[in-house]
């Protein structure tokens, strides 16, 4: 592609992404078409043999993407945990793209790999965690959870795990999370080798936080019965109604028994950033490792997640090999600064520059916007919360963080006894359902002691009051229609 013609296209590929975003509020926020659909509109023919212009192929696509994607950047989309994405996110990667820099090697990529070290310290900093520690970018909350329990499996075996692996010892390895843990322990536990069966699914409590009486049981019992207990995973912001453990107590018994302490807060974490937060959530320094995604709660497009450790050697002990081909000491050998490898640091080898976006954005609004973008999306649930506690057929249910659950109750449905109890459940299944294919708002499901609600998270700057309280009146007219 010659200079001139990259020009061009481009400048006409920004100017269609600009009508875009300003597009969103009035688009669906999904066509609800299924993947029959879909795939027709894509055709069904293998790959082309001749090409086509770069012009018209992006015309198209950018037609396709727009008309036929679900937008979680529209102001109403307020499903799972996926933010809206910042424009200034999406022209970092673009520019990232464009220089391509290969982020495993610091030599390979020498301003890159100090812009992702500064991001860290930023991310770091922000949210009170120590700064001179380490860490490292990766895609999302799986992959970063995964490097702080790849971290403590590795600091916590007092034999070479990473040579002989697990069977060097008879007595198993096991975790310790509350049964509001996101889905990636049990990813983490099997591909470590220690199977699904290595983790102990603490109880709650009524506000959906780990039981540290049950958590102190579980630990001592395994102790009896000949497993080795290594880490405990204390969530910060939990997938499902925004629950933040008691981080100081879980951190004390952490250090009574010699246990590693890991903080999901792929969600919540940034929240720590505000003075106002949570004592809990305060408390995020106290953990030996942490997860943390800016593509959440920071509003960078997808992928951007973070791992945070105390001791910045956790991370190459747990991962690090050197072979021949990777002439380590190119550079450094004299420097009493020596740069990082990032491929030490995690899984991944060739590393792209996610850190850019990351960085871009903190330096585009500062500390103080990224705060004030969070604070207002604890108002804007809160004020959902009030909402539905006055709308005589919604039912608040939790409020945390920037997560409001709810149902629908009609009046003429009773509530209390199993029966009414199943009725409504199906009723709020279906509604959600209607919902998210409907297209004019978008929440998601927890399931709250046997109780299906309704739950919408806000982690989205396009946002605003007029939008949740617009909400009530779209859930109970869609609800009447079943
Ligand atoms: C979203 C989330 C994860 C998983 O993160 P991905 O970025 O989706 O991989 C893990 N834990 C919590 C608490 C989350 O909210």
């Amino acid at each position: 592609m010659s200079g001139e013609e990259f020009r061009a296209i481009g400048h006409e590929l920004v100017d269609r992404i600009a009508g875009f975003y300003d597009s969103l509020p009035e688009r669906r926020i999904t066509p609800g078409e299924s993947p029959r659909i879909v795939r027709d509109l894509l055709g069904r023919n293998g790959i082309p043999a001749g090409g086509t212009p770069a012009g018209e192929l992006l015309d198209e696509v950018s037609e396709l993407l727009f008309d036929h994607s679900l937008h979680n950047g529209h102001p109403k989309f307020l499903g799972y945990i996926t933010s809206s994405g910042a424009p200034i996110g999406a022209l970092a990667d673009l520019l990232a793209a464009a220089v391509n820099p290969n982020l495993g090697k610091w030599d390979l990529s020498p301003v890159a790999t100090e812009i992702e070290a500064q991001t860290i310290r930023w991310i770091a900093e922000m949210i009170g965690y120590p700064v001179d520690g380490g860490g490292g970018m990766v895609s999302g909350g799986n992959m970063a959870n995964f490097l702080g329990f790849m971290a403590a499996r590795k600091a916590r075996a007092d034999w070479d795990i990473r040579t002989d692996g697990l069977y060097a010892e008879p007595r198993r390895l096991t975790a310790y999370a509350s049964q509001e843990t996101h889905t990636w322990i049990q990813k983490a536990a099997d591909i470590s080798g220690l199977g699904v069966d290595a983790v102990r699914w603490v109880e709650t409590d009524h506000l959906q936080r780990m039981n540290l009486d049950a958590l102190q049981g579980h630990i001592e019992e395994d102790r009896s019965n000949g497993c080795r207990p290594f880490i405990v995973v204390g969530t910060a912001g939990s997938v499902s109604t925004g629950a933040v453990d008691a981080l100081p107590e879980i951190a004390a018994i952490c250090e009574q028994n010699n246990l590693w302490f890991h903080v999901d807060g792929a969600y919540g974490a940034p929240a720590a950033a505000l003075p106002e937060a949570p004592a809990a959530l305060k408390a995020l320094a106290l953990a030996d490792s942490l997860a943390l995604d800016p593509h959440k709660w920071m509003y960078c497009p997808k992928e951007a997640a973070c791992t945070l450790v105390k001791n910045a050697q956790t991370l190459p002990d747990a991962f690090s090999f050197s072979p021949v081909y990777y002439n380590l000491d190119s550079h450094d050998s004299s420097d009493d600064e020596p740069g990082i490898n990032y491929f030490e640091h995690g899984m991944q080898n060739t590393r792209g520059f996610r850190a850019l976006k990351v960085w871009l954005s903190l330096r585009h609004v500062g500390r103080n916007g990224q705060v004030q973008m969070i604070r207002d999306d604890i108002a804007l649930a809160k004020q959902l919360f009030r909402l539905c506690d006055e709308h005589p057929e919604l039912e608040a249910c939790t409020q945390n963080l920037s997560i409001t659950t709810f149902r629908y109750v009609p009046e003429h449905l009773a509530t209390g006894t199993e029966q009414a109890e199943q009725a409504l459940n199906e009723l709020n299944r279906q509604l959600m359902i209607r919902l998210q294919t409907g297209g004019e708002a978008y929440v998601s499901n927890a399931v709250i002691d046997g109780k299906y609600v309704l739950r919408a998270c806000i982690v989205n700057f396009r946002t605003s009051a007029e939008d949740i309280e617009a909400l009530p009146g779209i859930i109970v007219r869609t609800g009447q229609l079943i």
